[in-house]
């Protein structure tokens, strides 16, 4: 049983459960059929014998029959019988025996060489002492040949009936299961194929199969874009270290053959040190936005004071403070997580300073907007290009990687900030001209 397919066990219990329904219908078939039979028989013999009754009577000791009066009629015998049970007119039947008892009102079944009758008596006074006894005799039904019919029929009938629901149950059992075969045979092609771009593309519908396709087809989806970035983060981050591994590689190098004095030593030494906690900077970052993302580290939902925060994370920053400005007037508690916000407003201020003129200003604000709490940060720098705007959020997307020195980080900053802004519900925009400025803001919902 357990080998068999989903489609033979739903077919082969359809077909045991009509075969088990048709043989309790002939089974009720035959009882009823029996039992009406025999019924209409009685009323036969009764209503017969009852109209006999009324046109025959005895008079001064002697039978008295009118015209209507009938010894047999349908199939129904009439005798007549005096009151000591002595047969006064009728025809026996041959091997009826006339010593069975009266008894008036009541049908019996009686047995007479190999034969069943129904048996009826009735006594009809006549005077106050006489009376005449009329005995109805009637072949009792062959329940026996009406059942054998009705098995014979059943014989024919209701294995074909079974056959039928089989055959039927089986296409329709089929039919439904047909999308099923389809989903099975896109799933294994897109493992055997390792093609994640396929789809099983069923033709929208309402069934739980169609369903079942389109969440496939989502999975497929959802896996074919992680896919993708994985090969993508991969690439962009070996790309990432290969650059200071080689550095170092070479300063290592260098130094070997041509570094003579301390001072170059000290120069060489300096530089990779630089390159070292560029990587070390970058693999920290990069671990981190991975634990966020695969929810092993967890944001804490804390109240949190976004101008406490700001100030401590300028002081901490060591920035020139002559150049921030800070107005954090408006009341903004949020529900979040203190370091993670922090991390956010510290890559946004220390991105106004990289990528500000050397003399530039920064202002960072606080402030509530249409039940949004908002964090700005705006600088006059260089400003982003439109064509770039949209892309800055994502991981390790410079606009002019030229321009970051060993210092700088690796186009993660931003990618990282939309990520957090993004795991409180939250989200970032940005306004920018470019050789005017470029303002950060950060939109999340107030507490
Ligand atoms: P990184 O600073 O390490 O390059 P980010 O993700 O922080 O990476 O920023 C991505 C890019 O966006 C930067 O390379 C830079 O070109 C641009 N950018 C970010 N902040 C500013 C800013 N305040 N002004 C101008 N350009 C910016």
């Amino acid at each position: 049983m357990k080998q068999l397919s989903v489609k033979s066990k739903i077919t082969l219990w359809l077909t045991l459960l009509m075969a088990l329904l048709s043989g309790l219908l002939l089974a009720f078939m035959v009882i009823i059929s029996r039992s009406v039979t025999t019924r209409t028989y009685r009323t036969l013999l009764s209503q017969t014998l009852r109209s006999n009754a009324v046109h025959v009577s005895l008079t001064d000791g002697s039978l008295d029959f009118d015209e209507e009066f009938r010894f047999y009629q349908n199939g129904v015998t009439t005798l007549l019988y005096n009151r000591n049970q002595a047969l006064l007119a009728g025809q026996v039947p041959v091997g009826f025996s006339s010593q069975e008892a009266f008894e008036s009102g009541s049908i019996r079944t009686v047995s007479a060489a190999g034969t069943q009758y129904l048996m009826l008596d009735l006594w009809v006074p006549s005077g106050w002492d006489n009376g005449l006894w009329i005995r109805g005799l009637v072949e009792a039904p062959e329940n026996e040949y009406v059942t054998q019919n009705l098995l014979r029929m059943a014989a024919i009938a209701l294995p074909l009936f079974v056959l039928l629901a089989a055959a039927g149950g089986y296409i329709i059992v089929r039919r439904s299961f047909r999308p099923l075969d389809t989903i099975s045979a896109a799933a294994s092609a897109i493992s055997e194929a390792k093609d994640l771009s396929r789809r099983i593309g069923l033709p929208p519908g309402k069934d739980e199969f169609s369903r079942l396709a389109e969440t496939f087809d989502q999975l497929f989806e959802r896996l074919e874009r992680s896919f993708e970035a994985e090969t993508q983060f991969t690439a962009d981050a070996s790309h990432e270290l290969r650059t200071p591994v080689s550095i170092i590689k070479g300063a290592c190098e260098y130094a070997r053959k041509y570094d003579e004095t301390p001072e170059d030593r000290q120069e060489t030494l300096d530089m990779i040190y630089r390159q070292a906690l560029k990587m070390s900077n970058l693999i920290a970052q990069l671990l981190s936005m991975t634990r966020l993302e695969q929810g092993t580290e967890r944001p804490a939902m804390e109240p949190t004071d976004l101008n406490t925060l700001t100030k401590q994370v300028i002081r901490e920053g060591n920035y020139d403070i002559s150049r921030i400005t800070a107005d954090l007037s408006a009341d903004a508690v949020v529900r979040g997580d203190a370091a993670l916000l922090s991390r956010l407003l510290r890559n946004l201020i220390d991105n106004a300073f990289k990528y500000g003129r050397p003399d530039g200003h920064v202002w960072v604000s606080a402030r509530r907007e249409h039940g949004e709490i908002l964090l700005s940060v705006r600088d006059d720098g260089i400003g982003i290009p439109e064509e770039h705007q949209e892309k800055i959020w994502q991981r390790f997307y410079q606009v002019d990687s030229s321009r970051s020195d060993d210092a700088s980080g690796a186009g993660l900053g931003l990618s990282m900030v939309d990520q957090i802004a993004r795991l409180h519900g939250g989200y970032m925009t940005l306004e920018s001209t470019p050789g005017a400025g470029s303002s950060f803001t950060l939109h999340l919902p107030s507490a």
